[in-house]
């Protein structure tokens, strides 16, 4: 690309893309129609396009960039790395100083027991790893019958194969015939969405984990190999789980022998206050997928974190695991996470969010859910969600769903602020270094939205 001071008429960018580039989760009628905004550059918490307009980025680009944009210390390390050895790889006995040290260090910040990750390129990739290991697992400890996976509906776990049929979106299903065979899903634990009227979020967090004794008892607990959840489902919405549920779905799920899968693809490495979201909701699983905030995005990188109680066994019986990809442990990906977790550390971004930002931004996000298209506001660390309604009291929603968290989301961009809309629910997850500042402007400029929004209807 030219430089960011050379850059070509955002016209010119916008034709050429239209031409050529097929978006991923993307209409190619919009983008042909409307043209796509052209990003140039990012500092902080900031991002600017090809006409210098700046603008908040309140979704950490894709739920990735945790140690904000513009760190010289990862583009440092990275390019030193592809100066002593851009490539080798980890198949057949090698490694390199930086795929030992950086999961060394994964390691460190990991919950006890952790002791072992396996590298891969994306959170897809390491939920295609968990879909293999955890089935291994269960044929060298003797029950090879225990193949069938438990997700949830509304779930999002990746693209490929194996972990678009984790997941549970129902129009990614809808092409492409999945899920494939094996993978059965259960109600998520969404209160203010699907809760009966008048029941708490405590029974009905207690109800929905219940879900997944029953369906384990329908399949046979003999034939199910583990249950995957994200610990606050992001992309479906924001979902954070009632005090109720993860205790329950850890009791059930150890009581019937069934592995424990936390995609931590997203909640991991600060999001929720604690370096794993495990940990924010006392979840003990057996299987951490992790990607985004691993290097904060600066360069693609995923990896499955294992127990232990996993690893060990798989290690011992199984001989090779025949899973792997070229670019398993890439050293100039290990490098940035490496830089990328120095950051997080020296700068204690992780408590940060627990102790100081995350509640200062809870204060200013939860008082919007007074705003009367607001039925319910919610946040956990920096992760948070805003359920648009029509009628604040009877919590209806507007006509045609999403169309109006579409219409909120494109008012938020026009106020600086990007937000990023799952029907009609209004979903943020700004980057962890931002400041005090910063946290009241995303607040006023997503009251504004809401203004707008609330004139936009009237
Ligand atoms: N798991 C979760 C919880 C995610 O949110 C995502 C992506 O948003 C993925 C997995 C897939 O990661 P990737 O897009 O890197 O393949």
């Amino acid at each position: 690309m030219d430089s960011p001071r050379n850059l070509r008429p955002t016209a010119e960018y916008q034709a050429i893309d239209a031409a050529h580039h097929w978006h991923p989760q993307t209409d190619m009628a919009e983008v042909n129609a409307r043209g796509s905004r052209v990003f140039a550059g990012a500092d902080g918490i900031w991002l600017t396009d090809t006409e210098g307009e700046r603008l908040i980025d309140g979704m950490s680009g894709l739920w990735c960039v945790n140690v904000g944009y513009g760190r010289e210390r990862i583009a440092e390390a990275m390019y030193q790395q592809a100066k002593v050895l851009p490539y080798y790889n980890t198949f057949f006995q090698c490694t390199h100083p930086p795929a030992a040290e950086f999961a060394q260090a994964i390691a460190e910040v990991a919950p006890e027991g952790f002791s072992k990750v396996f590298f891969a390129n994306s959170g897809s990739e390491a939920n295609d790893t968990v879909f293999r290991l955890a089935r291994v697992y269960w044929d060298v400890m003797g029950r090879p019958r225990k193949k069938t996976f438990i997700a949830r509906k509304n779930g999002y776990h990746g693209s490929s194969v194996a972990s678009a049929s984790l997941g549970g979106m129902s129009f990614m299903h809808a092409q492409s015939g999945l899920p494939i065979a094996g993978v059965h899903h259960i109600g998520q634990p969404y209160w203010f969405g699907e809760a009966e009227p008048g029941e708490s979020p405590a029974d009905f967090g207690l109800r929905r984990a219940r879900e997944l004794a029953s369906a384990i008892d329908r399949i046979g607990a003999e034939n199910v190999c583990a249950f995957v959840a994200e610990p606050i489902q992001g992309a479906g919405g924001v979902i954070i789980p009632p005090e109720t549920y993860w205790p329950e779905i850890s009791r059930i799920c150890a009581e019937r022998e069934i592995l424990l899968v936390a995609d931590e693809v997203i909640c991991g490495f600060g999001r929720t206050g604690r370096w794993f979201g495990s940990e924010t909701f006392g979840i003990k699983p057996d299987l951490m997928p992790i990607a985004k905030g691993m290097t904060s995005g600066y360069v693609p990188m995923g990896g499955v974190l294992v127990h232990d109680r996993v690893a060990g066994p798989v290690i011992e019986r199984a001989g090779e695991f025949a899973h792997g990809y070229t670019y398993s442990g890439h050293p100039v990906a290990c490098a940035a996470g490496l830089a990328n977790l120095a950051i997080l550390r020296e700068e204690g971004l992780v408590d940060r969010v627990r102790e100081d930002i995350g509640p200062y931004l809870q204060e200013r996000w939860l008082k919007l859910g007074e705003h009367p298209l607001v039925g319910e506001a919610r946040m956990v660390g920096l992760i948070g969600a805003l359920e648009l309604v029509r009628d604040k009291e009877r919590r209806t929603r507007f006509a045609e769903e999403g169309r109006t968290g579409t219409e909120a989301r494109e008012l938020s961009l026009a106020n600086g602020l990007v937000m990023r809309a799952t029907r009609d629910t209004l979903l943020i997850a700004p980057p962890l270094c931002l400041t005090h500042e910063e946290a009241d402007m995303i607040a006023e400029r997503a009251a504004r939205t809401l203004d707008d929004l609330a004139d936009a209807k009237a």
